[in-house]
């Protein structure tokens, strides 16, 4: 089958990319291994996504914000950022700027289901390309005038440009030997949904503690018992992670009422705890005639600093509105100038903040005195100049 673009990995990234050049006619064509019904009604994941005002002005642009029910999106109003046992926190606030909320939560899997509702009727009612579900790219080569797929069925593909949306550990980017940098932080994240006694007041926390890494997201309250809710984001060596996991839930929400100091009063886990082990990518290319990198096969953050759908965005953005162009003067979409003007604009945009999240996280995990007498000392000169607070709430968002 020949198409204009070829994109591997039907995840956020890959649908609203789809999504974004569904009006300028192209024939697309999207890959998965999922099955439809997984892609429609995707499980939980655990993940709740904080996205920045600007990610919601895309979301809403693309049609994927209004599928998202109101109350599956909470409202982030402050970030307080802990170092230790310090009780007082460097805080973000979203009414330093005249702002209601800094951005909102929203889980992963509502934003997968939205993006995959919004693609499937982008053209009008109909989908945006045609989707190749649960089938693989076992195969993927591009020459000077196409680019060729060979999927797991044994289906041939081309296509003028082939994009790989297919996470961070693409194996498309690899098939066509583009090298990346892999940092293995060596922990793990949990992440699981707990409500607990005291509210939250629609804050997020992040508290770097002597050992362990602790994160708190406001969820809306618990539908069924108004109690407060929130994501639990916890970060330790993997073995520690695996045994936390093993708990029962009893001894489980003990355990972390007691890591986060019974801030929050008691705790009790809801559903399931996942586990993603933190390693962070950065692709020596992104662009190379007739193939794009998108989504976290661009760039793949530490979630640390919640920035990797934010930036996945971004560069759909980017690109599709560069290609947008090209298809408004008939051009090849394949044509090396926008993807290497993507490419250079992308990398400008993302690199500082994945270089500072490394660097934070490296500090942050460092237990020796040294490293903790300066974090202190960063985390309370940073506290104490207004400046600064108002700077990160601006850059939110803006
Ligand atoms: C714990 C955690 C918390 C996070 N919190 C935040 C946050 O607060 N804010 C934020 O902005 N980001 C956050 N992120 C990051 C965010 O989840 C990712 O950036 C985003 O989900 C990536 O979307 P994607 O479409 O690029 O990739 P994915 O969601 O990984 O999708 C890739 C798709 O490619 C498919 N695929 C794989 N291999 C193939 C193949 N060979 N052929 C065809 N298809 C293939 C897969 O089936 C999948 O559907 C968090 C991540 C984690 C782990």
């Amino acid at each position: 089958m020949n198409y204009d673009i070829l994109v591997v990995g039907a995840g956020p990234a890959g649908l609203a990319f789809a999504t974004a050049l569904a009006s300028t006619g192209w024939r697309i064509a999207l890959i998965d291994p999922l099955r439809e019904a997984e892609l429609q009604d995707p499980p939980e994941d655990g993940r709740e996504i904080a996205l920045t005002q600007q990610s919601v002005r895309t979301l809403q642009h693309l049609g994927l914000w209004a599928r998202i029910a109101p109350e599956h999106r909470a409202p982030l109003r402050r970030a307080c950022i802990f170092d230790g046992p310090d009780p007082k926190p460097l805080v973000v606030d979203a009414r330093s700027c005249g702002a209601n909320e800094l951005g909102f939560l929203v889980s992963n899997h509502h934003i997968r289901r939205a993006a995959l509702a919004a693609c499937a009727s982008a053209r009008g009612g109909q989908p945006a390309g045609d989707f190749y579900f649960e089938d693989r790219v076992v195969q993927a080569q591009v020459e000077p005038d196409v680019a060729h797929l060979t999927l797991a069925s044994g289906r041939q593909l081309q296509g003028r440009l082939l994009i790989a949306a297919d996470s961070r550990f693409s194996s498309t980017r690899r098939m066509l030997g583009i090298a990346a940098t892999h940092r293995d932080f060596g922990r793990s994240m949990l992440v699981c949904a707990m409500t607990h006694e005291r509210d939250h007041a629609q804050s997020a926390w992040e508290w770097f503690d002597h050992g362990q890494t602790l994160a708190l997201l406001p969820m809306n309250p618990d539908p069924e018992t108004g109690r407060p809710r929130a994501s639990v984001v916890i970060t330790l060596p993997a073995a520690d992670i695996e045994a936390l996991c093993h708990d029962t839930p009893e001894a489980f929400n003990q355990a972390v009422a007691a890591r986060f100091a019974h801030r929050l009063g008691a705790m009790q886990l809801q559903g399931q705890r996942h586990v993603y082990p933190l390693v962070s990518v950065w692709p020596e290319r992104i662009a190379a005639p007739r193939f794009a990198c998108i989504g976290d096969a661009a760039v793949g953050m530490h979630p640390v600093t919640a920035h990797g759908f934010n930036f996945g965005l971004l560069g759909v953005s980017t690109l599709a509105s560069r290609l947008r162009r090209a298809a408004a003067q008939q051009a090849d979409p394949g044509a090396f100038e926008p993807l290497a003007a993507y490419e250079r604009r992308h990398r400008r945009d993302t690199r500082s903040l994945y270089l500072t999240t490394q660097a934070i996280v490296g500090l942050y995990t460092d237990e020796r005195p040294a490293a903790r007498t300066l974090r202190r000392l960063a985390l309370r000169a940073a506290a104490a100049f207004p400046p600064f607070q108002h700077r990160i709430a601006r850059a939110l968002t803006a």
